[in-house]
């Protein structure tokens, strides 16, 4: 039969009457650049995650580098991080001409290690951007503990993790600021891409919105030099329309968690994704299990046509472009043993239980 990794035609499907209606709200009004919608969203994320400011941005990536310049982040100075993430988190750093210093992970939670991060901090350190990797928060007391001591700026780099909670705390409210992805495969996903930058902070909210429009508070009077990341009033309207279903979204995100965990519960060559007490509510953005054989399975899932995706292959400290941080191959042992046995499975809102218990059964034929 085949299961797709992700269909998002199900899910227009059944939105396809408010989503079309407000494209068409947008086309009409014409208040294309940061128009009412943007205004909108920003005060439902800001509503959702708990926090007085939200500021829209282009994309995910672009929710990072405006955090981090806003945090004052410059070339030179180090600002550091998980060896195990999307290629944005590390890659904005290098952007600024600043050194993304790579920290292991835990091995359940493939997050940051707190243990690790003092070790790292140096006179240059600036900032430390933990990632809430799959849904799951990192453990944030002990990097807000570490962070404060050292006078750290915290980033959340919370764009797998919009509604995810720790200790009932919000994803992107817990530190300095918060980066959000609406891109189209997130839980809040935009028909194209999207960020949004969160915090507590009047002073970086307003950094943030003054480096979204080329560094100027009033128009065309410049008092420093920031870039063009607007998020578009289309995407807007199209992320207001769903913002109504995220928590559904979520809920139904765990149901599936829940019945692959249970499945799998009682075969020890598939190792379940670890949900920690702190993290109150995780919201799978990806359900991801470890398999020695990672590679056999892959191949196997292929053949059956059943969607899967090994997020992530490459830890930082491999990739060819950051070979100049001059990292050893085993540096990082976690990281390198878990690139080479995750493997990510469908779970998505639409996705049905017939389609989860051919993955199941595959699964569970194909990992040794
Ligand atoms: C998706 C993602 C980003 C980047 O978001 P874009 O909107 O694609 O630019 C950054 N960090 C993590 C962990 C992500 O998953």
């Amino acid at each position: 039969m085949g299961v797709p990794l992700l269909d998002m035609s199900r899910q227009y499907a059944y939105l396809k009457a408010e989503l079309d209606a407000a494209v068409i709200a947008v086309l009409t009004h014409g208040g294309f650049v940061l128009g009412p919608e943007v205004t909108m969203l920003e005060q439902q994320v800001s509503q959702l995650t708990r926090v007085p400011h939200a500021v829209g941005v282009a994309s995910g990536t672009d929710a990072l580098l405006v955090a981090l310049i806003a945090a004052g982040v410059e070339a030179g100075d180090e600002v550091i991080t998980t060896d195990f993430s999307f290629f944005a988190t590390a890659g904005v750093i290098h952007r600024l001409g600043a050194k993304p210093v790579l920290v292991d992970i835990e091995e359940d939670t493939f997050n940051l290690d707190p243990g690790l991060i003092e070790a790292a901090i140096t006179p240059g350190t600036k900032a430390v951007i933990p990632v809430h990797l799959f849904g799951q928060c990192a453990d944030m007391d002990p990097i807000m503990a570490i962070a404060r001591r050292h006078n750290l700026i915290v980033i959340e780099d919370a764009a797998q993790a919009i509604g995810s909670e720790y200790r009932g705390q919000k994803a992107g409210s817990i530190g300095d600021m918060g980066a959000f992805s609406f891109y189209p495969t997130k839980n809040l996903g935009g028909a194209g891409d999207g960020g949004m930058i969160t915090t507590n902070s009047d002073e970086f909210a307003d950094a943030c919105a003054m480096i979204r429009v080329h560094g100027a508070k009033r128009k065309y009077y410049h008092d420093m030099v920031g870039l063009n990341s607007r998020l578009d009033t289309l995407q807007a309207a199209v992320l207001l329309v769903k913002m109504k279903y995220l928590n559904d979204w979520s809920l139904k995100r765990q149901q599936w968690a829940a019945r692959y965990n249970e499945a799998f519960a009682s075969r020890p060559e598939i190792r379940t994704p670890v949900t920690k007490d702190y993290a109150t509510f995780h919201i799978f953005n990806q359900y991801t299990i470890v398999v020695n054989n990672r590679d056999e399975v892959v191949e196997g899932l292929r053949k059956a046509e059943i969607g899967c995706m090994i997020y992530y292959p490459v830890p930082f400290h491999l990739q060819p472009c950051f070979a100049y941080l001059g990292h050893a191959p085993q540096e990082f042992p976690v990281s390198g043993r878990v690139a080479q046995s995750v493997l990510s499975l469908p779970i998505y809102p639409e996705m049905t239980q017939d389609e989860q218990d051919e993955v199941i059964e595959a699964v569970i034929k194909l990992a040794r």
